[in-house]
């Protein structure tokens, strides 16, 4: 069977159970009182869909799946927004919301803000250190973005009169990735990144421009570009910058313009598709279903960062 033909992509009740599967896999969680599997679901015509019953003597207040997720207060039905999770799951360099606009028949506005929240669905906050004993962690930086010729002047960044934005990324040789957007390559700036993300025991490489950084780690190497050496042995940064080519022509390519505001949502989900990618033995379904368990509990970050 074709996973568009899952109830829950076209079925309003079948969303939301899909959703109360996902995330309440011990049983309901009040979100007003946080009991575990002590509520009634309230059936029958003059109740909301999904809507239920806090048995708690203190608590006995309503609520749905949806309360404090990404979802809340998205004003379409659920099945669609599981419709545009599949979607970015499922595209490896994304879906603009433009796609999403045409795919789901909903205003471009509304689909913009609901990339915007799967994306914060998509967000890893608990992603590790990366690496460890016998492991190879890569590291680079990356420019993107400032292509479009249209841009305002006033719009203009500084970084020495260039006009684009600094990813740096880790990536675990055979495992996950992590990228950050940064406001310099300093030491400065890097160094605080790669005490927190980087496990001590890594072998860790870069060319001789993370070199700047890296020098300071104790197992680090670097090949040297600058000389038009790329590969020494097993030391190479082919694998960050593979990951580099994906996520530039995501944004470049899919997206056009990323604000520098936005640009970390997009490397979260460029991050996310990467680390649950086909070679972990993650299939579309599953990571989809990555994405949906990710919605929890991010809803005020997610507000928080649209109120500045
Ligand atoms: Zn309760």
């Amino acid at each position: 069977m074709s996973i568009l033909s899952e109830p829950y992509f076209h079925n309003e009740d079948a969303a939301f159970e899909h959703l109360e599967q996902a995330l309440w896999r011990d049983g309901t969680v009040c979100p007003h009182c946080g009991v575990i599997g002590h509520a009634t679901k309230l059936q029958g015509e003059k109740h909301r869909r999904g809507v239920w019953k806090c048995n708690e003597k203190e608590c006995r207040k309503q609520f749905t799946v949806k309360v404090g997720t990404v979802f809340e207060h998205g004003r379409l039905p659920l099945h669609k927004m599981l419709q545009a999770v599949y979607l970015m799951c499922s595209s490896k360099k994304g879906v603009s919301a433009h796609q999403l606009h045409r795919t789901l028949g909903v205003t471009y506005k509304t689909a913009w803000f609901l990339a915007h929240r799967i994306r914060e669905a998509m967000r890893d906050g608990k992603l590790g250190p990366l690496g460890g004993e016998g492991k190879i962690v890569e590291i680079d930086e990356t420019y993107v973005g400032g292509k479009d010729k249209n841009k305002h002047h006033n719009k203009r960044r500084g970084k020495g009169g260039m006009d684009k934005e600094i990813v740096f990324a880790l990536v675990e040789r055979g495992g996950k990735v992590q990228s950050h957007h940064v406001p310099s390559v300093s030491a400065k700036t890097l160094r605080p990144i790669l005490e927190k993300q980087l496990a001590e025991a890594s072998r860790l490489m870069s060319d001789d421009g993370g070199a700047r950084v890296g020098r300071e780690f104790p197992k680090h190497e670097a090949v040297n570009h600058s000389i038009n050496e790329y590969v020494r042995g097993d030391v190479h940064t082919n694998t960050i910058e593979g990951y580099f080519s994906i996520m530039k022509r995501g944004v470049t390519g899919v997206y056009h313009h990323v604000s520098p505001q936005h640009l970390k949502r997009y490397l979260a989900e460029f991050d996310f598709r990467y680390n649950t990618r086909v070679a972990l033995g993650v299939n579309d379904e599953a990571r989809m279903g990555h994405a949906v368990r990710g919605i929890v509990g991010k809803r005020l970050m997610y507000r928080d960062s649209f109120a500045k």
